[in-house]
């Protein structure tokens, strides 16, 4: 039994959309395996989003349902990209938000890469 994510995949989602050349986007890289671009509403000074180029929503989907060299492609275009924008020294985040938990607004999965700037220490404190 495939694991999903969260259902159906919406082929009217927007990085779908993104991914058909329906809506603009800044690209930085596109290959057989991914495209990445700018995250419209950045949260650092590089905020790039990379995508596969297959329907999945999550991923839990990806990972588990997507043929094993697609993986590994889409990861190695994640590494390919930071490098290319010269994120290795100093450093780099990356982030997958996955569900309800992780506010996953775009059911098409995505990795954040982050850099720019320190970055602080993995999550916010925990109030209180
Ligand atoms: P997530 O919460 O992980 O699903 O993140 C979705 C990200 O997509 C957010 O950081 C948004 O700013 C970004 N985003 C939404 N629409 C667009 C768009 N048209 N172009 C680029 N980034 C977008």
């Amino acid at each position: 039994m495939p694991v999903r994510g969260l259902g159906d995949y919406d082929s009217d989602n927007i990085f779908a959309k993104i991914l058909r050349n329906e809506i603009p986007s800044r690209r930085v890289y596109e290959d057989d395996f991914a495209i990445a671009f700018h995250d419209i509403n950045p949260q650092a000074p590089i905020h790039i989003l990379v995508i596969p180029r297959t329907p999945h929503i999550s991923l839990a989907d990806f990972a588990t349902t997507a043929p094993p060299e697609t993986v590994a492609g889409f990861f190695r275009a994640v590494a390919i990209v930071a490098r290319q924008l010269n994120l290795e020294d100093p450093g780099y985040r990356i982030l997958a938000n996955m569900g309800h938990h992780a506010h996953q607004e775009v059911p098409h999965f995505h990795v954040h890469i982050f850099g720019g700037r320190p970055l602080g220490h993995m999550l916010p404190p925990l109030p209180g």
